[in-house]
């Protein structure tokens, strides 16, 4: 029997790689991929986890098809909780 199923994403702002798991009993509904699965895996956070030590506890992000780690969805989750304006997209650093 299957124990264990892990998603291994790269942050698209910084580069981690960090983890999700995806249930091996969950039945999506009709029609997900697999990578929509683990797209959503990354959004409910549970049991997140990358590779680096000072790691905020929390949970990556999607956004425009778009994978962030933890650290950088809370940067940027305080970004937006001090400037609520929404800014144009730099595309990056
Ligand atoms: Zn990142």
């Amino acid at each position: 029997m299957i124990v264990e199923i892990k998603a291994k994403f790269a942050c698209d702002d910084c580069g981690t790689e960090f983890f999700v798991p995806l249930d091996p009993a969950y039945e999506p509904p009709a029609g997900w991929s697999v990578f929509a699965v683990a797209e959503d895996s990354v959004r409910a956070g549970t049991d997140y986890e990358d590779a680096t030590d000072d790691l905020p506890v929390g949970s990556g992000s999607v956004e425009d098809g778009r994978h962030y780690c933890a650290r950088c969805t809370k940067i940027s989750d305080a970004k937006y909780a001090t400037d609520p304006t929404p800014q144009p997209q730099s595309g990056g650093k």
